[in-house]
């Protein structure tokens, strides 16, 4: 079913991701409702309606479900119990499973493994010897990774055998963890796919993406990847979407290196690398994903100019008068140290 003008897309999360979600979302004509706990939200400063509660608020999750048409995420770590509470009164897109298996590392992990996705070698760990057996096998240093809850390097921390303190012990003993080796990559990619209600396929050019402290600093495109990688990225994304009979956008991220691309993560949502887009092409990640989740058709994902994508992460963004630099402020009342408040596209001829 395709949703008419005036219709009202609801978006779990209040933060960036849905503010540009509903600024693409009003330029097609819909309304928008975020429900978010944070009074502060970004989001809430362009959509139509605001729910300003705890995601598990069975009351007021029901009310928001109700006033929307469709109800979709702009963060992984949305609790599944909200989507189970909005389902019965809206439909949620991405669908429940994608954002089940994309909260959980080792599902995650196990689901690409099935596609013949390639993924770093990995192991659930809970305490130090685990942790001892997992490095003398892989013969590497290694990463510990929170199995649920993790985001923008949050809960992750680096391993090497004679580097294990009681930091780390403690982290092992109060959360479900695993390690993963340590990938010593040439550079790290991502893609955006979209896929549309008729089963329709469309993805961008794939972004280099830089990260500092686990958290994204720069996405660049175009990248120098040979075209075989290129083509091994849009089957990846292809063979992920179909799986899931997913219908929205995704970002997936990979690691490129000596021994080809391992998958990293998905992101069921709309992504931070996929920034670029705004400027860089005619419609934007938001714009589609607003396209597939309301059943219209899916658009052009040509890149039409040369972008470096550069976050402004734990300072004021301050605007400048270069003229190729689009500039993007979240709007964000308190700066926070690892906090993004806004991104500059900049645009290379
Ligand atoms: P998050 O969910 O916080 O984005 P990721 O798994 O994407 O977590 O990790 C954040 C970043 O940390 C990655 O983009 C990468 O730069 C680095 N990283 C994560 N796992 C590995 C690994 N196995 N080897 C090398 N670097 C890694
Ligand atoms: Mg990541």
């Amino acid at each position: 079913m395709t949703l008419d003008a005036g219709s009202t897309i609801g978006i779990l999360g209040g933060g960036q991701l849905a503010q540009f979600l509903i600024l693409a979302a009003t330029k097609l004509g819909f309304k928008t409702a975020v429900f978010d706990p944070n009074q502060n939200s970004p989001a809430f400063k362009v959509s139509s309606k605001n729910f300003c509660s705890s995601f598990s608020n069975k009351s007021a999750l029901k009310d928001f479900g109700n006033s929307c048409d469709v109800v979709t995420y702009e963060f992984e770590n949305i609790p599944l119990s909200a989507i189970d509470i909005v389902r019965p009164y809206c439909e949620v897109l991405p669908k429940r499973n994608a954002l089940e298996i994309g909260q959980n590392r080792i599902l995650e992990k196990s689901f690409a493994e099935k596609l013949d996705i390639k993924t770093a070698e990995y192991s659930k760990v809970s305490n130090k010897k685990d942790l001892m057996n997992f490095l003398k096998e892989v013969s590497s240093k290694g990463i510990i990774k929170t199995i649920t809850s993790g985001y923008d390097g949050k809960g992750q921390f680096l391993v090497e055998p004679h580097l294990i303190n009681e930091t780390i012990i403690k982290v092992l003993q109060h959360n479900e963890c695993i390690v993963e080796k340590f990938q010593e990559f040439h550079s790290e990619v991502s893609i955006i796919a979209a896929r549309g209600k008729s089963g329709s396929i469309i993805t961008y050019e794939p972004g280099a993406n830089v990260h500092k402290n686990g958290i994204l600093s720069t996405t660049t495109v175009p990248t120098n990847l040979k075209k075989n990688t290129k083509i091994e990225l849009v089957l990846a994304a292809g063979k992920i979407l179909n799986k899931l009979d997913y219908i929205g956008v995704m970002g997936i991220e990979f690691f490129n290196t000596e021994n080809g691309l391992i998958f990293n993560e998905f992101s069921p949502r709309v992504h931070n690398s996929g920034h670029w887009t705004l400027d860089g092409c005619m419609i934007s990640q938001f714009e589609q994903h607003i396209r597939a989740i309301t059943g219209l058709p899916l658009g052009e994902t040509e890149r039409h100019s040369n972008v470096v994508m550069k976050n402004i992460i734990g300072e004021r963004v301050s605007v400048n008068t270069n003229n190729n630099h689009s500039i993007y402020d979240y709007g964000k009342l308190e700066v926070r140290h690892g906090r993004k408040m806004g991104h500059i596209n900049i645009i290379k001829k």
